[in-house]
């Protein structure tokens, strides 16, 4: 006799088999620092206490980054003058560039479930940018959508988690259901920068322009590459009528010419 498994059991069959993998996997591979290799005796956490630290004493303040032409420009501007009239997301700023310990946190960050990540670069955002001219402009906090599959699949958005976190500490409210994603697109991992706009184009939508009218925004995602996928998303909120898009990005590439 086959057994229907309803949606709700074959999430919780699901939770339970996800548990089973964790446990063996923390068995063979007991939990270790992502960035000195250490174990963590207490638990599942992505690094130990110092390489968090230092990690986090290393992301200064810096100057609005232009991920076109990889440079900093003058707070004073609402975007990048040199790459004016290209396809540039507008004004950014994001915490760090993306040095090999970035990377491996942000890795353990988006696909090995360590979401307490997302608290600690919000406050690190916090701290650096709560009294900025900027921040005090904005009405709304809007993370880059993930496509529902991809959300399904994942279980969580890093960027909505980041922005929920954000939000709370700036005291701004989020609003993650106005963009959408309407197309789940390929990986832009191992596209070069026109790949990349060629295949985010379109890609999403608002579902109620009324949110969005006459709003500034702070849109936010985990990592900036090539930009393409802020340059859309801005494009698409103003289109809709947003008066200012202005984004965050935890990492970013390596300034050129540094
Ligand atoms: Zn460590
Ligand atoms: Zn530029």
């Amino acid at each position: 006799m086959i057994t229907e498994i309803k949606p709700s059991e074959s999430s919780n069959l699901r939770g339970l088999f996800k548990g089973f993998l964790e446990d063996l996997a923390c068995f063979l591979y007991p939990p270790h620092c992502v960035l000195c290799r250490k174990p963590l005796p207490d638990g599942l956490r992505a690094a130990c206490d110092e390489c968090r630290d230092e990690l986090f004493s290393n992301i200064k303040p810096s100057l609005p980054y232009c991920p076109v032409c990889r440079a900093f420009y003058p707070d004073i501007f609402d975007g990048c003058r040199t790459c004016a009239g290209r396809k540039s997301p507008g004004k950014l700023y994001a915490l760090s560039e993306m040095t090999a310990s970035m990377r491996e946190y942000l890795h353990a960050y988006k696909y090995f479930g360590r979401v307490e990540i997302s608290e600690q670069f919000a406050h690190k955002a916090f701290e650096l940018y709560a009294r900025a001219p900027f921040i005090k402009d904005i009405d709304v906090i809007i993370p880059v959508p993930l496509h529902p599959r991809k959300h399904h699949y994942r279980g969580y958005n890093q960027a909505e988690l980041f922005a929920k976190h954000l939000s709370h500490l700036f005291d701004i409210p989020m609003n993650c259901t106005a963009l959408k994603r309407k197309k789940n697109t390929k990986s832009q991992t191992y596209l070069n920068a026109i790949e990349r706009y060629a295949n985010i184009k379109g890609v999403f939508q608002i579902s109620n322009n009324e949110s969005i009218k006459n709003k500034r925004i702070l849109l936010v995602d985990d990592i900036v590459t090539t930009g393409a996928t802020l340059y859309e998303c801005s494009k698409t909120l103003r289109r809709a009528g947003a008066s200012q898009v202005i984004s965050l990005t935890i990492g970013r590439p390596t300034v050129l010419g540094q």
